[in-house]
C-alpha cells in the first residue's frame, strides 16, 4: 500500500535534507495543492497531529478504498509524510499520474490565507514546494503548480476560493529553502 511515509514528520530543514537521500521520480512534472478544508485551522489550534494523519490513512483505506493518498500534509511549521514521494499518489484524479499532491491545513473558502496562521501555513507549503521543485529540477509556473480545482469536472474550490494562483507563485518565488 502507498502509505510508506505515515509516521515521518519533518521540519523544512530536515525535509530538505531527506530529499537529498532519495531518487527523484521520472513521472513527476508538477505539484498539486489542496486544502484539508475539514479539518480547518480552527479545528487544529496547535497544528496537525500524527494521529490525524493515521486516522486519515485509515479513512482512505477503509472508507474510500484508496491504494494511496496525497504525499504530504503541511501546517505552519511541520511536514507530515503519507505516501512515498517516488510513487504516484491518489489526490486529484486527472493529475495523479504526473503530480505530487500536498494538503495544506485549513479551510480557505472561509479562513484567511493572507494573514496569521493561514499565511504561515501557505508560506511553509510554498517552501516545501520550492524544495520539491529543486529536487525535481523543474520551474514554478502555471503548468507545474496546479490547484485541485483546475481538474476538469472537479466541482471543487480546493485549495479554497481565497487562494489565488498568482499569489501562491509569488510565495514560492519568495520562499527560502535551507
Ligand atoms: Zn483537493
Amino acid at each position: 500500500m502507498g502509505y510508506e511515509n505515515v509516521g515521518r514528520v519533518w521540519t523544512l530543514e530536515s525535509f530538505t535534507q531527506y530529499l537529498t537521500t532519495i531518487e527523484k521520480p521520472d513521472w513527476c512534472e508538477a505539484i498539486t495543492l489542496h486544502n484539508t478544508a475539514d479539518p480547518s485551522l480552527a479545528d487544529f489550534p496547535n497544528g496537525l497531529t500524527l494521529s490525524y494523519i493515521e486516522n486519515t490513512r485509515d479513512y482512505y483505506i477503509n472508507e474510500l478504498g484508496w491504494s494511496a493518498g496525497p504525499h504530504l500534509f503541511v501546517d505552519e511549521d511541520q511536514i507530515f509524510g503519507m505516501c512515498d514521494l517516488r510513487k504516484k499518489g491518489v489526490h486529484a484524479k486527472s493529475f495523479n499520474r504526473f503530480a505530487i499532491g500536498i494538503e495544506v491545513l485549513g479551510s480557505y473558502d472561509s479562513e484567511d490565507p493572507h494573514s496569521g496562521r493561514g499565511l504561515a501555513c501557505w508560506q511553509n507549503a510554498a517552501a516545501v514546494v520550492r524544495a520539491l521543485l529543486g529536487w525535481l529540477g523543474i520551474e514554478a509556473n502555471e503548468e507545474t503548480i496546479l490547484f485541485h480545482r483546475q481538474e476538469p469536472d472537479a466541482h471543487k474550490t480546493c485549495p479554497g476560493t481565497k487562494v489565488e494562483k498568482g499569489w501562491v507563485l509569488g510565495l514560492i518565488a519568495a520562499a527560502t529553502v535551507p
